[in-house]
């Protein structure tokens, strides 16, 4: 077998696997090398459900959103198997951040529909409301079954002729004319690299002396036994523990119930740590939050499990280009949904399009700043 491609990605976690699919089906010769194996537990991308919305304060993510529903149900026709349960989302929490979703999914030619406190408890009768409180739901959001996901993904870039290498880890990049990737089991080379190492990445790129605000987490979901929940829409509170920080984000998960979560992570991830015990610490403060905000939920606990992601000081992806080397990182804790939407975005990378100006890796708002693990997701 050839030792030689068009490109290689590092990491086959959603980014990876979404831009070996869109590299593929531009026909490049691409392989794919990934440490623990796609989806293991120890990485961002593994579990069972994560939330899909199109409620974002920027219309581009908005448009990304729109296109990944697109794609994710492209996938399931081609897969026969579900992965996207979209029953909707009702947003609640500060009115800055409300005014400004409404404002930019209408912008991107999204529907959205503003809750008075009547409406608010029409969508989610467990949530107590005050008069004056208001929210917001719209319909293109829900549940996607993750590990489906990924067996998706999975599957079409195997089909597509993709070289998929792992348990396999990368030990050292070597630019050149063709950039050398060395595993601890062979030396491959290529024209592009995409290191899409999710919170691994920061340490790939400091050995290239590329330095990266990148501030991996560990977070903790908590999924209850419910199934009389899983119609209901996903709830996102945005500014639920002060001004600023994170809320609280659910979202329904057929065959269990329901998935309750901070949206904020903790410091403390260690690179080799591959199981993390629960916090049971975390998880009394989500039940006490439940007491205030939702005291009729059910309670019983089915699995709590922890993940890392990787902060970004302004919340926004990375995807751009140092030499022959592409960057697709910093998921800052929502980057799952976007799926195969997320592929296009570096393929055209390393087609050598300009990157979008709000992934950009010498934008403002990256320059000088440092990102914290303790940030809630702000996007
Ligand atoms: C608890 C939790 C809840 C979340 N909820 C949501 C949600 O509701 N909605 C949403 O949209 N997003 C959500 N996210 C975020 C989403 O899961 C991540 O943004 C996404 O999975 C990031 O994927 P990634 O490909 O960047 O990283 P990863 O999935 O971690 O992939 C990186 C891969 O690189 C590999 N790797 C690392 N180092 C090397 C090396 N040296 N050599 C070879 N391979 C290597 C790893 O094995 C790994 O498979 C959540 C994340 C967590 C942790």
């Amino acid at each position: 077998m050839s030792n030689s491609f068009d490109v290689i990605v590092i990491g086959a976690g959603i980014f990876g696997l979404a831009t070996a699919a869109e590299l593929a089906a531009r026909r490049r010769r691409v392989a794919v090398i990934d440490r623990f194996g796609s989806g293991h537990p120890a990485t961002s991308s593994t579990g069972r459900s994560r939330g899909i919305r199109i409620a974002y304060d920027h219309p581009f993510y908005v448009e990304l959103a729109l296109d990944a529903i697109h794609r994710w149900r492209a996938l399931e026709k081609a897969g026969g198997r579900q992965i996207l349960h979209l029953t909707g989302q009702v947003d609640f929490g500060l009115d800055t951040k409300l005014a400004a979703i409404a404002s930019a999914v209408r912008e991107a030619g999204g529907v959205i529909d503003e809750l008075d406190a009547a409406g608010l408890r029409r969508k989610l009768p467990h949530l107590l409301t005050a008069p004056g409180d208001i929210g917001l739901f719209h319909a293109q959001a829900g549940t996607v079954l993750s590990d489906t996901g990924m067996a998706a993904l999975k599957a079409k870039v195997l089909g597509d002729g993709v070289k998929l290498f792992e348990p396999e880890r990368v030990i050292a990049i070597e630019p050149g004319n063709l950039t050398q990737v060395v595993t601890e089991k062979r030396r491959l080379e290529a024209g592009t690299v995409v290191v899409a190492a999710g919170p691994w990445t920061g340490a790939l790129l400091a050995t290239l002396d590329i330095h990266m605000p990148l501030a991996p987490s560990i977070a903790q979901v908590t999924f209850i036994a419910a199934q009389e929940l899983v119609d209901r829409p996903g709830i996102g509170e945005w500014g639920g523990e002060g001004e600023g920080l994170g809320g609280v984000y659910g979202h329904p998960v057929p065959g269990i119930g329901y998935k309750l979560a901070f949206s904020t992570g903790q410091e403390g991830w260690v690179p080799d740590v591959d199981q993390w015990q629960p916090d049971y610490e975390e998880q009394a403060r989500l039940f006490a939050w439940l007491d205030r905000r939702m005291p009729d939920f059910p309670r019983q606990v089915q699995l709590v499990q922890r993940h890392p992601w990787t902060m970004t000081p302004d919340g926004d992806f990375i995807v751009d280009r140092v030499g022959p080397v592409v960057l697709a990182c910093g998921c800052s804790g929502h980057a799952f949904k976007f799926g195969p939407a997320l592929g296009p975005l570096v393929a055209d990378v390393v087609d050598g399009k300009p990157a979008h100006p709000l992934l950009r890796r010498d934008r403002p708002s990256l320059v000088g700043k440092k990102a914290a693990a303790g940030d809630a997701i702000s996007r």
